[in-house]
């Protein structure tokens, strides 16, 4: 009935295809196939999971350029940035294989039992919901580990990207995940809906905004199917009176500007001690202005266009909402005239809590400068938000950084560093950030079964 899946070229604004939903016979056909996928999987050793882990990997790094040219056509990524994320996913794929069984290993415990112990036994297939902003990544980041654990994946990706969906789909079965371990739903709203309630799907993870994550969870919670959610992050970048302003600057400029300003943990809020606030938001400017906003295709491009037409427009109208409210462009505030969904790199000074730039997720490349008194009023300024996913804090204090680290309400915290994700660190939010951990060993343990088992 309903209406294809289109992906459209960011940069040219040009249709790449169309990709007509799954009918309802197919849904079901997949689901079938999860359930019987799932005890193939379930099966196979930890050793013969993490050898088919191994091999993805192998692909992820050969086949790079390729992976990263697709993510680049269908959702505007600079392709340096594309090629590196496919590589990271081979990052994932190898901490994995090397550290899932491990993390999955019976623990012993000591009881009044002849034995007793804690196993980790897969709970079958997921749902994955994904969005586009990092289309490889955020399927890897959740699908490495939940493969090693034993489960398996459907994979409902954003609708631009059905391309790298695909393209995951592929890799994994060239790797020997060869069961339909990881499969692909192309299906609305309607159908996530239909999926959830399927008793064959034993839980669900949603990356996205909160209204997205909120309405998944809801459903999953009517049929008591434990969730993960990733959703938006409105991270505060604290510069203190005694940062490295240079290298603050310049690390800020990359962690707001990369990926085209389109990530859940880029910098988003700079709060910076009125001391050294002229000082910092000149040097911001500087390292803003001197991007190069241009085809994400040429290897010299910093920043391409945003993913989709509507995107951009939200970004511009939080722009000039942001400066009815008295903000300042002093760097872009306007849209590129050029082919593309592309938005100039904006640095917006005077930014007041209680503001759409202090209040709202600004999921585009835009900055927003904020004034505090001292480090004190910095974090009070920093908590301030519904939103806990992450935040870094500049100083060259490190006591002090540490101090404050342990005050932010977030997920992650970094100290002189931009706010990142690393297979061995857990990653995840607070507040409406989102629940659940994902990489580390909290990672594949978000969906196993913890059994006791106890011997008397
Ligand atoms: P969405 O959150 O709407 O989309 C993310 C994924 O969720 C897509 O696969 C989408 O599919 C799906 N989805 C959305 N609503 C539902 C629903 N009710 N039931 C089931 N699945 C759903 O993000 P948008 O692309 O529209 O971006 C809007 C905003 O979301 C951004 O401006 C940003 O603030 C935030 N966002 C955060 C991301 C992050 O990394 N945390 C990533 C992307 C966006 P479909 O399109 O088919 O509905």
């Amino acid at each position: 009935s309903a209406m294809p899946l289109v992906s459209v070229n960011p940069t040219t604004e040009q249709e790449i295809e169309r990709h007509p939903l799954h009918t309802g016979r197919e849904v079901e056909h997949r689901l079938d196939r999860a359930a019987s996928a799932f005890e193939v999987n379930r099966s196979r050793s930890f050793g013969e999971r993490a050898a088919r882990l191994e091999r993805a990997a192998d692909l992820l790094e050969d086949n790079a350029p390729a992976l990263g040219a697709l993510m680049t056509e269908e959702m505007g990524k600079p392709l340096t940035q594309a090629q590196a994320e496919a590589e990271k996913c081979a990052w994932v794929c190898r901490y994995y294989a090397e550290h899932g069984a491990d993390f999955l290993a019976d623990r012993a415990v000591e009881t009044a039992a002849r034995k007793s112990y804690v196993a980790h036994e897969p709970l079958g297939p997921i749902l994955a919901v994904m969005p586009w902003n990092f289309p490889f990544w955020q399927a890897f980041r959740f699908g490495a580990p939940t493969l090693m654990a034993g489960n398996v994946v459907l994979l409902k990706h954003a609708p631009n990207v059905t391309g790298c969906a695909e393209a995951i789909a592929d890799l994994l079965r060239e790797a020997g995940f060869a069961d339909h371990e990881l499969q692909v739903l192309r299906v609305d709203e309607e159908t996530v809906g239909t999926v959830l309630d399927d008793q064959r799907v034993r839980g669900a993870t949603l990356t996205g905004s909160v209204p997205a994550g909120a309405a998944v969870a809801r459903q999953a919670a009517a049929q008591i199917k434990p969730t993960v959610l990733e959703l938006g992050g409105s991270d505060p970048f604290i510069v203190c009176a005694d940062a490295d302003l240079e290298k603050a600057a310049s690390v800020g400029c990359t962690a707001r500007m990369q990926n085209n300003g389109q990530s859940c943990i880029a910098a988003k809020r700079f709060i910076v001690e009125r001391a050294v606030l002229d000082d910092f938001q000149e040097r911001l400017v500087e390292n803003v202005e001197a991007l190069t906003v241009g085809p994400p295709t040429d290897r010299e491009t910093d920043v391409g266009p945003m993913a989709r037409a509507d995107l951009r427009d939200t970004v511009h109208d939080q722009v000039e909402r942001a400066i009815g409210a008295g903000a300042v462009a002093v760097a872009g505030g306007h849209t590129l005239e050029r082919d593309g969904f592309f938005y100039a790199p904006t640095v917006l000074a005077d930014v007041d809590p209680g503001t759409v730039a202090f209040d709202e997720e600004i999921f585009g490349p835009v900055a927003s400068v904020i004034a505090a008194d001292d480090a004190e009023h910095a974090v009070a300024l920093a908590n301030d938000t519904r939103f806990g996913l992450g935040g870094s804090i500049f100083t060259e204090d490190l006591e002090k950084g540490e101090r404050m680290a342990r005050s932010l309400e977030v997920g992650c915290v970094f100290v002189n560093e931009m706010t990142k994700s690393d297979p061995r660190v857990p990653f995840g939010g607070i507040k409406d950030s989102g629940y659940g951990r994902e990489l580390s060993h909290h990672g594949i343990r978000a969906f196993v079964n913890a059994k006791t088992v106890w011997v008397e």
